[in-house]
């Protein structure tokens, strides 16, 4: 047997049940593995309330993983008994043994522990389509990053200095802000009413090419009005609640501007895409030029409370849950 988070319905923390579950046998191209760390995402908050739709139920949420492989299915021939590995993506991580599709998993370097690469995989190759390739940041190109001190937003800031950019960070306090040009950004803004202007003092008036938006409603007109002309806005998460329908006109009105709504899963859906996501993540991570910064840790059992730290906006950096 094995031990999981399942939720029965949608709703609150409250739903999350710690249950025993039959430990599954590897399929065809699927392997076995034992988890030492599961990471915390706000998509996990997502499908835990219903904003994005659970495909069974119950459901193990969790997108994102590392541990030990403990067996393979027929053809499976990228991973065997006893690698360490990691992943993102496939649902089913919050528990302590799982089964997934082989060739989600790319093998953890001998220098990444377990707990970070939880940590890193999705948060870190979100970063890493975002910046490379929604919109490819070139030295001194100035971008906004949203909840710039969170698990996404401290690799993004980290990993944008290393690129030459400028990085103005937004945040909700003191504390992040500080902590955020810690960790590469070069100005901060706390909260959203001054944002657009301090943009364009720090900008000298230009604004930015990209703005990275996991804020969503709260903040998708502000963002629009930090681009430049034929800026592109990246909304890429909703943690305020999703951005309500988009009248078009107002991107030519605001100046010719792009709108996306990108998602890791497209970005790393071909296995050469998945390959180089995490080569490059294992490169800068390797190098020294982003940190991964695990500042908080919950036993998996009591994923509620990692929840609620997360909604209440009480978390930054990552958060990993030990099995
Ligand atoms: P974070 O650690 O960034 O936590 C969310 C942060 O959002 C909070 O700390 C808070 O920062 C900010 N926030 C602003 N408004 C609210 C609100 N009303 N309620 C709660 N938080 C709020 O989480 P992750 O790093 O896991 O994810 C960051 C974002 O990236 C999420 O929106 C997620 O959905 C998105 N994402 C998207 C992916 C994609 O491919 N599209 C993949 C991975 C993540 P502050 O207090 O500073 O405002």
């Amino acid at each position: 047997m094995s031990k999981a988070i399942r939720i029965h319905t949608n709703g609150g923390p409250e739903v999350m049940k710690w249950e025993d579950i039959p430990t599954p046998d590897p399929g065809p191209g699927e392997a076995l593995i034992k988890h030492e760390a599961v990471g915390l995402n706000y998509i996990d908050v997502y499908f835990r309330t219903g904003l994005y739709k659970a495909p069974n139920m119950p459901l193990i949420i969790g997108q994102e993983g590392a541990g030990t492989v403990l067996a393979v299915g027929a053809g499976v021939t990228n991973v065997a008994a006893g690698d360490r590995v990691a992943y993102a993506g496939p649902l089913g991580g919050y528990s302590t043994e799982r089964t997934l599709p082989a060739d989600r998993l790319v093998k953890l370097p001998d220098a990444i522990d377990f707990q970070t690469g939880a940590a890193m995989m999705l948060q870190g190759m979100t970063a890493q389509y975002l910046l490379r390739r929604t919109y490819n940041v070139k030295a001194g190109d100035p971008i906004v990053v949203h909840a710039a001190a969170g698990g996404v937003g401290l690799i993004m800031c980290q990993w944008a200095k290393h690129l030459g950019a400028t990085v103005i960070g937004v945040v909700s306090s003191e504390e992040k802000a500080e902590l955020a040009r810690a960790h590469g950004a070069h100005h901060t803004v706390v909260g959203y009413d001054t944002l657009v202007a301090d943009v364009k003092r720090i900008t000298g008036g230009a604004m930015v090419p990209v703005v990275y938006d996991s804020i969503g409603k709260d903040t998708f007109i502000t963002s629009l009005d930090c681009l430049a002309p034929l800026g592109l806005m990246a909304s890429y998460g909703s943690a305020s609640g999703p951005v309500p329908p988009v009248d078009l006109g107002l991107l030519a009105a605001k100046g010719s501007l792009f709108l996306t709504r990108p998602s890791l899963n497209t970005y790393v859906a071909k296995l050469s895409d998945l390959q180089k996501t995490a080569a490059d993540l294992f490169e800068v991570v390797a190098s020294g030029a982003v940190k991964i910064k695990v500042n908080q840790t919950f036993a998996l059992k009591d994923a509620a409370q990692a929840h609620i730290a997360l909604e209440s906006r009480k978390t930054t950096g990552s958060t990993v849950l030990i099995p």
